[in-house]
């Protein structure tokens, strides 16, 4: 799961991401609204925080400019405006969820949570294939009942995979949607942690489409 943060408060930006990826989210973050744009249409994100006020593009334009190229993607905006008409006007924006500042982190989690539940068409927090289970609100993950422990990026791969039941997905895509933007080598470290990962899992549970992709179920 990738996550799309846009907060120019820069402690409240660095706390964002620290939170968030404690809980096993990838996330990239940007101070601005241009930054934002340029990372929304380089990257494959399946949320995005989005702060209103924000230099050069307001938060407003920015929520704009995602609900036009894509009418699927989560938002949910963080602001300091308490008016009922800004919430209002960022709901009919095409905001999926509003939460005014300042607000309790365990909040914020749990609407992401349920934002990211909510477009996958999870009923609950578990993901299940057959015997294999993943919980994601406890990031834990078992075959055929006994616990299995996967690193982050395993973890995120097989999440990933999982959600997209049925659906080939390239290795190209994996590596954007589970490793930051910003890390080197990332080519070769997906094929580390895509065999690592399929050790730990029933044999051809992870399967591979030659010159496709990987896709599970
Ligand atoms: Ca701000």
């Amino acid at each position: 799961m990738k996550l799309l943060i846009v907060e120019d408060e820069e402690s409240l930006n660095k706390v964002l991401v620290k939170v968030l990826r404690k809980l096993g989210y990838t996330t990239d973050s940007v101070f601005d609204g241009e930054e934002a744009l340029d990372l929304y249409f380089e990257n494959n994100y399946d949320l995005v925080i989005l702060d209103l006020n924000l230099p050069k593009f307001d938060g407003m334009e920015v929520l704009r400019v995602i609900r036009e190229d894509n009418a699927e993607l989560p938002v949910l905006i963080l602001s300091a405006r308490s008016e009922i008409y800004d919430k209002i006007q960022g709901l009919d924006e095409g905001a999926n969820d509003y939460l005014t500042k300042p607000f309790h982190f365990d909040e914020l989690t749990a609407r992401v949570r349920a934002l990211l539940r909510r477009n996958f068409q999870m009923s609950g927090t578990k993901i299940e294939i057959g015997d294999v289970v993943l919980d994601m609100a406890t990031k834990t993950f078992t075959v055929g009942g006994n616990s299995v422990i996967l690193s982050k990026k395993e973890y995120g791969v097989l999440a990933y995979l999982m959600l997209r039941k049925g659906e080939t997905v390239s290795a190209q895509k994996l590596i954007e949607s589970v490793w930051e933007s910003d890390t080197e080598e990332m080519e070769k470290s997906f094929y580390v942690h895509i065999s690592t990962l399929r050790r730990k899992l029933p044999k051809d549970f992870i399967k591979n489409v030659r010159g496709q992709g990987y896709y599970v179920g």
